[in-house]
């Protein structure tokens, strides 16, 4: 077998976010697709040897809820309340061929790239040409075949079928994690959401879904079945273990309790939810969440209800919501903000062994902040945390490596040339906007 690739880089400003959070100056050594080891002066050489010493060097971050193969309708919808944004999307969506899903997941995909994200959580449907996007450009797609009743989807054939002949397509891929998502109740009847569990059980995977959006949802459900959703899925034994539930923002104590007795992952969008004002009066209740046991990570959800796909606008708004919704400060600090799209990420995803942070027999997937950059030029050692949270703009991600492969350098994606898909994807764009008029 040949000697896997060593890559050092040299005196780093190191967030590991390894278990004692660790902040130092120091050397970090990959091979292959590791971390082999994290220390203030590593001894071994490598095969490639990086002077890191104007860089804060940090895990990639986990982006857990996304359909980011809508980028390519950024805006179609902006400045709308929920159904009419619906409608909207919906006139646009029924058009979309395959070409047009793989264009949107290159575009959201590069920016996620190009704003240290490294791994991402999806759900939609036509996952393949997503799952073509991801090994172009070289990002971890945790990709949710989305399911619903059969009379309620516009795909052709019966979702769960789809979803299962998905999963046969993509297993073990380097890039790629197909896995289940039953897209909400609002669509899911009792018997599609069993059948959607049983196939992720059966086969491993996650199950992914939409929980508790907005308000309306919520009053609906509970006027057809008597059952708030989340209680609902409780009473039909649906919920457990290695489910990652998006949004969460209208939930009661006892929903709370719920999941966290059931470890299901919440994925908080706070940008989704404050641009479609679908909180309202309400904000996803992290720190009771957590404190109820359910993992809680970031999401940005879609590119047309957002609108970017940056984990790094999406901590620093999370951080702010929670404080000004509570008149408290002191919520959410920025070091608990970062393991929510770290190490929390991770645990959503059931990868908390692998991903999340800079420590040996971690995969190596890591982003380099350019600490010339006006933002962060006056970090410190003891504030690199809060710089990263409060402050890091996406124009200083500088260098991007995902399971040890560099897969942006110098601000420009090495994989796929960006200037090679550019004109594509923007005349794909054009046309779908043109039939969703203005
Ligand atoms: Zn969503």
């Amino acid at each position: 077998m040949a000697q896997e690739r060593t890559v050092a880089f040299r005196q780093a400003l190191l967030v590991t976010q390894d278990e004692g959070r660790r902040v130092l100056r120091g050397d970090l050594l990959l091979r292959g697709p590791r971390v082999e080891a994290v220390g203030p002066r590593l001894r071994e050489g490598a095969d490639e040897e990086v002077d890191a010493r104007g860089f804060l060097l940090a895990p990639g971050l986990i982006n857990a809820h996304t359909h980011v193969a809508n980028a390519l309708l950024r805006g179609l919808a902006d400045d709308l309340d929920f159904p009419r944004f619906l409608e909207r999307m919906f006139a646009v969506d029924a058009r979309r061929d395959e070409k047009d899903i793989e264009l949107g997941a290159l575009l959201g995909g590069a920016e996620m790239l190009l704003s240290g994200t490294t791994s991402f959580l999806d759900l939609y449907y036509g996952q393949d040409a997503v799952a073509r996007a991801c090994d172009r450009l070289g990002i971890r797609g945790f990709l949710g075949w989305a399911v619903l009743d059969p009379d309620k989807t516009t795909q052709k054939g019966v979702p769960v079928e789809n979803a299962r002949g998905f999963l046969g397509r993509w297993k073990a891929h380097r890039w790629v994690s197909p896995l289940v998502a039953p897209q909400g109740v609002y669509v899911c009847g009792e018997e599609t959401w069993r059948k959607a569990r049983e196939l992720a059980l059966r086969e491993g995977t996650l199950l992914h879904y939409h929980l508790s959006e907005t308000r309306g949802e919520v009053v609906e459900h509970e006027k057809r079945t008597g059952l708030r959703p989340a209680l609902w899925l409780r009473e039909k034994g649906l919920l457990g273990p290695r489910q990652v539930a998006a949004h969460g923002v209208w939930l009661t104590t006892e929903e709370i309790r719920a999941l966290g007795e059931s470890k299901v992952a919440i994925a908080h969008c706070p940008g989704s939810n404050t641009k479609l004002a679908s909180g309202g009066g309400g904000v996803c209740p992290v720190p009771e969440l957590r404190a109820a046991g359910s993992p809680v990570a970031l999401g940005t959800d879609s590119s047309t209800t957002n609108n970017g796909l940056s984990l790094l606008r999406e901590m620093h708004l999370a951080t702010l919501l929670q404080k000004h919704a509570r008149h408290d400060p002191t919520v959410l600090p920025a070091q608990e903000t970062l393991d929510l799209a770290t190490r929390e990420g991770a645990r959503a995803l059931g990868r908390e062994n692998e991903l999340g942070q800079l420590a040996p027999g971690f995969r190596a997937d890591l982003v380099l902040y350019d600490l010339s950059h006006p933002s962060l030029a006056t970090t410190r050692l003891d504030q690199a945390v809060s710089s990263l949270v409060y402050g890091a703009p996406e124009g200083a991600v500088h260098t991007v490596f995902v399971d040890g492969e560099a897969v942006v350098r110098d601000r420009a994606l090495v994989r796929l040339p960006w200037a090679k898909v550019q004109g594509e994807i923007e005349a794909a764009s054009r046309s779908l906007m043109l039939q969703g008029g203005p």
